[in-house]
């Protein structure tokens, strides 16, 4: 038996999949997907990190006397290619987003695909209600999976010993071969995935009270790591729950909502183009409101504060994002997709699925969203989570000399700051109408 390891978002060795299932002789290989990376900038901070993380891969394998044939084309070119060398099949994670269906249906025409859940807890297919429906309410969701979440370990792979490798003469290009430069990184991202989460468990206790101040390092920053697989979903949930710590349940909540989006994407595949309760929104469409809110520039300083960040490090802590993207889809009332895919374009830690999702429950257009009327008040927002303004004053060094209390009243900073492009009062009723009036027409 001659097996193609086909790793993908499973960037390790420690619980995975394809390792443990593989049976003889293994060719390990990595595609940075030509498909994929011509519509990258150049500058994207991803490629670096994941061309690290496969480096570092190949590394692993090679101490385990195995190797990773790293290639730069197409999936459809590589296994036409690797076909003429009489595999028998591939082994690899599944992924539920269009693009990998596609991908993965397209190459199962040229060698049999085998692929095992592994990047998820579980498989968006199963846990449907009992009348044969999918779940469309995170909580019943969460419930339905009790006998999953309360489980004090969740079974890890193993990787079979007895692999011999397939030797392939090829070489690894480098980040300029693929058409990137390298980039800097944030600070934790330059720790290994190992030490992440060894930072997190320290934190884990504080967790519930911290994970809401976006000046503190409250929340794990492994969102990245779940994206790419140099941790999976499973090792993080057994690390935690072993430490058996006050507030973990609430950590392993999150996890799940993490599943419960790809559930959904999984299940209505249309929501990546389309608002998922079907209602119609009268957007505006000035492309100079979406510019002044992609660059930071609307005169809201916490929204500004939070863009510039998010352009600068690619990262933008949940609370922010939830703040942001309500201040588009209601203050604004730009179209939720256009905010979706500009985080699509940056987010290190992006995910198809999560992003759709949570792009759509701050519009009030998905499964189980906010209610339109509950819009954030960025001002209210500021005062709580950062009433020293010390986030905003770490982005925005101008405001260094300006007392914080200014800054979580609408108007107060005067000709310190720009202008507030929108009135929140104004704004806000002008979205409950339009959304009042776009349900109103759905019924
Ligand atoms: C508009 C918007 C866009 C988002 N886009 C993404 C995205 O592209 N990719 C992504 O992974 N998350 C996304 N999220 C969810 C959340 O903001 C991030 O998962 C979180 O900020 C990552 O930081 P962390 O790992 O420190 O989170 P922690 O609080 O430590 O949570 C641990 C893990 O749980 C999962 N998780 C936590 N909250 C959520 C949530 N609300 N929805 C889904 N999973 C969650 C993530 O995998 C996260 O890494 C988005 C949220 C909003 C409001």
């Amino acid at each position: 038996m001659k097996q193609i390891l086909w790793f993908r978002r499973d960037l390790r060795i420690r619980d995975n999949k394809i390792l443990e299932k593989a049976s003889n002789e293994v060719m390990p290989i990595f595609i940075f997907d030509k498909n994929i990376l011509e519509k990258l900038d150049m500058d994207d901070k991803r490629v670096t990190f994941i061309y690290d993380a496969v480096i570092s891969l190949k590394k692993s394998l090679q101490a385990l006397g195995l190797d990773l044939y790293i290639f730069y084309d197409t999936p459809k070119n590589v296994f036409t290619e690797l076909k003429k060398l009489d595999f028998d099949e591939v082994l690899c994670s599944s992924d539920f987003d269009s693009y990998s269906i596609k991908r993965d249906k397209d190459i199962s025409k040229i060698l049999p695909l085998k692929r095992y859940l592994d990047s998820f807890l579980i498989n968006p297919r199963k846990n449907l209600k009992k009348d044969g429906t999918p779940y469309k309410v995170f909580t019943p969701f969460y419930k339905s999976l009790f006998w999953l979440s309360s489980s004090y370990q969740i079974g890890e792979s193993t990787t079979n010993s007895k692999l011999k490798l397939y030797k392939y003469k090829s070489k690894t290009p480098t980040l300029e071969e693929l058409g990137f430069k390298s980039v800097e990184l944030p600070e934790f991202l330059k720790k290994t995935a190992e030490n992440r989460l060894d930072d997190f468990k320290e934190k884990v206790e504080e967790y519930e009270n911290n994970r809401d101040i976006f000046y503190k390092e409250g929340t794990s920053n492994l969102g990245v790591d779940l994206r790419f697989g140099t941790l999976s979903a499973r090792i993080i949930f057994n690390e935690i729950r072993k430490l058996d710590k006050k507030n973990s349940e609430v950590f392993i909540r999150q996890l799940f909502w993490r599943e419960f989006y790809n559930y959904i994407l999984f299940h209505f595949p249309k929501s990546e183009q389309e608002n998922w309760n079907g209602i119609e929104v009268k957007w505006n469409e000035d492309e100079e409101d979406f510019k002044r809110w992609c660059e930071g520039k609307t005169g809201v300083v916490l929204i500004d504060a939070a863009m510039r960040h998010f352009n600068k490090t690619g990262m933008m802590h949940n609370r922010l994002r939830m703040i942001v993207s309500s201040f588009l889809s209601k203050n604004l009332l730009i179209d939720w997709k256009k905010g979706e895919q500009y985080f699509a374009k940056k987010l290190l830690d992006y995910e198809a699925s999560s992003n759709i999702g949570s792009w759509q429950w701050a519009a009030s257009t998905g499964a189980d969203s906010v209610p339109y009327f509950r819009i954030f008040n960025p001002y209210l927002q500021s005062v709580k989570f950062d009433k020293e303004a010390i986030f905003i004053k770490s982005v925005i060094p101008e405001l260094k000399e300006v007392n914080p209390k200014l800054m979580h009243i609408e108007g107060a900073l005067k000709d310190k700051y720009l202008k507030p492009m929108v009135d929140i009062k104004y704004s806000r009723q002008r979205a409950i109408n339009v959304f009042k009036e776009a349900k109103n027409a759905r019924v």
